[in-house]
């Protein structure tokens, strides 16, 4: 194996993961990022974010890797740069490129004093034409220099699931690699050699596709679910058994039907309605996608419906929620469906009590005004009623007997001896 030099631009949760993953194989890891808190928190061995596993590989490859905010002395120091910036929605739905632009401009002005060749590649999720369309022309232009002759640029879309990213960075499903010139393919390819799942070299706007429909059917899978799952609730039927069977199917498959109050997290959401923008933008209406937001949108909101069954009136009545972050294993809250809950239990007047085991940081910087317990048996005890909004697995080992619980997760314990059992889809 040839020991790389890489650089990562942007820490967060998938520039952390994929560098440490690559320090953990053998190679040399700068990472830069613009939050210097960030950087501090790196260079002193501590995970900028949590996630499962990442603190012991920060530890164990301790000399492997350092942080900065200088993009010179990444570049100069590296061979292949990583851009893993966000890329986060507009009020309108539409990309916001902001910190793609800043992060292609800085690795152009540092590129142009660098003789050797360089690979730069896009991780971050980008619509369609945006590497070669965007990014291409700001590193040109800042660096003097030419792509695919004097640097090489690729688009290696990141598909990691948040909770479970270490693990999915050494076993992904497949890797796929945008490229145009030979001499970043091949060093790619020797970048990628250790990893055993299949590798799919395709053009670089095919490579920046793969990972918006990826997501988009996702998506769309658990809004069809929440929607037959609706369906299936006023039939008293409970979907999950109706999706076993279904999932039978070969051409099926069972993952993912995930019927319940709908998606959160950083990328279905933004990703989805950026591809919708961008369909709008060229003619087409995708009615479809448009539906997967709309059903989505609406479904946190079945969960107060169904809880004013049992409570009409919520005005100083005490709710609990169990959960915050948008999935369980980690403490990234971006759109999670706790979000649209508690804002409409605060407007009926409810006083909100909440626990999540890693969460609360976050979602208190947020939301100040609720109460935040030190423990899900605190939240119980305390509460009127319980709304569980995350399927963290602690709270599959809670006492709910003699509460109304409303569950938006399926928490089997939960199904069984509490005194009145709401869930979402069954
Ligand atoms: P994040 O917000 O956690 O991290 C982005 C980091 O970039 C932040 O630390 C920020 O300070 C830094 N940054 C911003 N501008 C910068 C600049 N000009 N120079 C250096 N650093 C800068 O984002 P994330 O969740 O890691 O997502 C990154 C990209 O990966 C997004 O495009 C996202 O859609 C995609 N993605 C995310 C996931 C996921 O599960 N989070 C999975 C697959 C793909």
């Amino acid at each position: 194996m040839k020991i790389m030099k890489i650089s990562i631009i942007g820490s967060g949760y998938v520039g952390i993961v994929t560098g440490i993953g690559f320090a953990e194989l053998g190679h040399n890891v700068i990472f830069v990022d613009v939050d210097e808190n960030k950087v501090n928190l790196i260079n002193s061995r501590k995970p900028p974010i949590y996630e499962k596993g990442l603190k012991e590989l920060m530890q164990k490859n301790k000399r492997r890797y350092h942080a900065t905010t200088d993009y010179y002395e990444a570049i100069m120091n590296s061979e292949i740069t990583f851009i893993c910036v966000g890329t986060p929605s507009k009020e309108d739905g539409s990309i916001d490129l902001r910190y793609v632009e800043s992060a292609s401009k800085g690795v152009g002005e540092a590129l142009a004093n660098k003789d050797d060749f360089h690979v730069v590649v896009v991780k971050s999720t980008v619509l369609p034409g945006t590497t070669e369309g965007v990014i291409k022309p700001l590193i040109e232009k800042e660096s003097g220099k030419k792509a695919f002759e004097d640097f090489g640029l690729a688009m290696n879309p990141e598909f990691l699931r948040e909770g479970n990213a270490v693990e999915d960075f050494f076993n992904p499903d497949r890797i796929v690699i945008g490229v145009k010139d030979e001499k970043t393919k091949s060093i790619l390819d020797e970048l990628y050699k250790q990893f055993n799942c299949p590798k799919l070299f395709t053009d670089i706007k095919t490579a920046e596709m793969i990972k918006y429909v990826s997501n988009a059917f996702l998506a769309t899978k658990i809004s069809f679910a929440n929607e037959i799952g609706n369906i299936c609730k006023k039939l008293g039927i409970d979907v999950y058994k109706v999706f076993e069977g279904v999932g039978l199917d070969h051409r099926i498959n069972p993952a993912f039907f995930r019927a319940g109050i709908g998606f959160g997290g950083s990328c279905f959401p933004k990703d989805v309605k950026a591809l919708i923008r961008k369909a709008e933008e060229l003619g087409e209406d995708p009615k479809i996608l448009k539906a997967v937001i709309e059903v989505n949108e609406k479904q946190p909101l079945k969960m107060i419906e169904l809880l004013k069954k049992h409570i009409p009136n919520l005005r100083n009545k005490r709710v609990g929620i169990l959960g915050l972050a948008f999935k369980p294993d980690t403490d990234d809250i971006r759109e999670s469906r706790a979000i649209p809950i508690i804002k409409a239990l605060i407007k009926e007047g409810a006083k909100v009590i909440a626990y999540d085991p890693k969460a609360m940081n976050n979602f208190a910087k947020m939301f100040p005004q609720i109460d935040y317990a030190n423990s899900a048996k605190d939240v119980i005890a305390k509460s009127d009623a319980i709304l569980i909004v995350t399927e963290w697995k602690e709270f599959e080992e809670l006492d709910y007997k003699g509460k109304i619980v409303i569950d938006g997760r399926r928490i089997e314990k939960a199904m069984k001896d509490t005194k009145i059992y709401e869930g979402m889809c069954w």
